[in-house]
């Protein structure tokens, strides 16, 4: 199954409010290393013109995470990212404050804070290359007949990640080129990524 990005499914409560005291500057730093390599961004001609890639942040009172749709933008400021303050997976439904509503992606964010509590960020790219030799390169899969943004989802991605050290990475399934890092400091998190894309283009 492939999907679109970018249709919030969760159940949103969200309050207009300028965000303030959340330091997103190592994150968005991040982001453009992610858009520079092509693994975030808004392309003619990829997803039906959608954007694509989020990237978030454990901050106080919840996580820091892009708004829906940010991926055309070259450089972001916190007027471009949400904070979810409360999640609840199994209702599907997210709390969050900003000057834009969350990415469409922040439940299977919201599922990995909560599965390990030391991680402290996680990043969402899409990359064909890691995706397309996930089984060969070893990277755990969730099943191709889950969406994004469903409890489904946050289950899957807990099935995945509960036995796994951090930093770690999962492909998704059912999203196609959809690629989630995570790890206690951006540092680990990024890096793995682009070592990561390293190993995938030493396999074409
Ligand atoms: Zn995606």
């Amino acid at each position: 199954m492939v999907e679109t990005e970018g249709v919030i499914k969760f159940n949103l409560t969200f309050r207009t409010e300028k965000l303030g005291g959340v330091d997103i500057g190592e994150l968005s730093a991040w982001r453009t290393v992610l858009k520079d390599l092509g693994l975030l961004g808004q392309t003619p001609g990829r997803y039906d013109g959608y954007g694509f890639g989020n990237v978030s942040q454990r901050c106080a009172g919840g996580f820091v995470i892009s708004g829906t749709q940010t991926g055309k933008l070259d450089a972001v400021t916190l007027k471009d990212y949400a904070v979810c303050e409360t999640w609840d997976l199994q209702r599907n439904a997210v709390d969050a404050k900003g000057s834009v509503k969350p990415s469409s992606e922040s439940l299977s964010h919201a599922s990995i804070y909560d599965v390990h509590e030391s991680v402290t960020c996680a990043l969402h790219a899409h990359s064909p290359d890691i995706w397309q030799h996930s089984v060969e390169m070893g990277i755990p899969v969730t099943e191709a007949s889950v969406a994004y943004g469903t409890p489904e989802m946050a289950k899957e991605v807990r099935r995945l990640i509960v036995d796994m050290d951090s930093p770690g990475i999962f492909s998704m399934g059912g999203h196609e080129d959809g690629v989630f890092t995570f790890g206690r400091s951006l540092a680990e998190a990024g890096q793995l990524m682009v070592h990561e894309l390293v190993r995938a283009r030493a396999l074409i």
